[in-house]
């Protein structure tokens, strides 16, 4: 094991000393596009778990740093873009908890230019950067390329930090709001945090994935996470791939007004890759009839637009 960095308690990988904020806050507000259709829309704070590992990061990273303390491999190794979540995160998680990281990242063009605030951030922390081509990239899971690109000191997280474990650890969200609930949407990357979600909730709740990529793949992907993690689909879930706003890290000014104005309204910044276009979904669908007078809503607000976060 790595060096344990000062602000950590000595001698321990174990996530738990990093005192995650558990079970996350459940705040009702008040929003007229909600109450006048006779609907509730409470927030689930995942954002607020952890300042350092935040949102669905925790949820999912914390079981894969137990299976990477028991493996009893030194170095976190994994894999995003340029503005991944998954990478910062998993660059907090070596720093606070005493692993190694090496982050590799996709296109080799970024070689040459000053780090982006993200990627910086990821190097302060000290995360190992090595830049790839966006066709090497592409192979990753390849046997022969993560032949190339690891050795066998790394514990091995898949991009965006989606595998059965990451899956499993998202199940608590979904047991967390069991009795809270009639819908409840989430942003959707990868979909892992979808797949423990649904898997989580109790008969008869729902929840509805809004993937900020453009693609429809997602489908297939949650439904293989789940046969992964829990042997089987589970839970009830759908996906509305109505609100990528073109792609990822893609906005538009009126996802922005969106954004401001749900801000001002509740006083809670909006993160724009994922939160924004969930929110912006939900409302939508709130305004289209969607759900039936009574329901009552559940946003996950899956990170924060805290001050060095991509998307503020
Ligand atoms: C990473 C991330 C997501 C996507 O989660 P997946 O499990 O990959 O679908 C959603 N919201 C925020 C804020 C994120 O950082």
């Amino acid at each position: 094991m790595g060096g344990v960095t000062s602000d950590n308690p000595p001698g321990t990988a174990d996530p738990s000393a990093l005192r995650p904020l558990l079970p996350s806050p459940l705040a009702e507000v008040t929003d007229e596009r909600f109450a006048r259709r006779g609907l509730r829309l409470l927030l689930k704070r995942d954002d607020l778990i952890h300042p350092d590992l935040p949102g669905n990061k925790w949820r999912k990273l914390e079981p894969n740093l137990r299976e990477a303390a028991a493996s009893g491999k030194g170095t976190l190794l994994t894999f995003g873009g340029a503005y991944s979540n998954h990478l910062r995160a998993t660059a907090a998680a070596g720093r606070l908890l005493g692993f190694k990281t090496i982050g590799i990242v996709r296109g080799d063009e970024l070689a040459d230019r000053p780090l982006n605030p993200s990627l910086a951030q990821c190097a302060a922390d000290g995360m190992q950067l090595s830049f790839v081509t966006r066709s090497l990239y592409r192979r990753k899971a390849e046997p022969e390329v993560l032949a190339q690109l690891t050795d066998d000191d790394c514990f091995i997280v898949p991009e965006g930090g989606s595998n059965a474990a990451a899956a499993r650890g998202c199940a608590e969200l979904g047991r967390e709001l069991r009795g809270m609930a009639d819908v409840v949407g989430v942003a959707c990357g990868t979909g892992g945090t979808l797949a423990g979600l649904a898997a989580g909730l109790a008969e008869g709740q729902r929840a509805i994935g809004f993937p900020v990529l453009k693609g429809g793949f997602l489908e297939a992907e949650v439904q293989q996470l789940q046969e992964a993690a829990f042997g089987g689909r589970r839970g009830s879930w759908t996906l509305d791939d109505r609100f990528h706003f073109g792609g990822y890290a893609k906005r538009t000014p009126e996802l922005d007004a969106f954004a401001e104005d749900f801000a001002a309204r509740h006083g809670l910044p909006v993160e724009r890759l994922y939160v924004a276009k969930m929110l912006y979904g939900l409302t939508t669908l709130a305004e289209e009839g969607a759900f039936a007078p009574g329901t009552t809503v559940v946003a996950v607000i899956t990170g924060g637009a805290g001050a060095g976060w991509a998307g503020t």
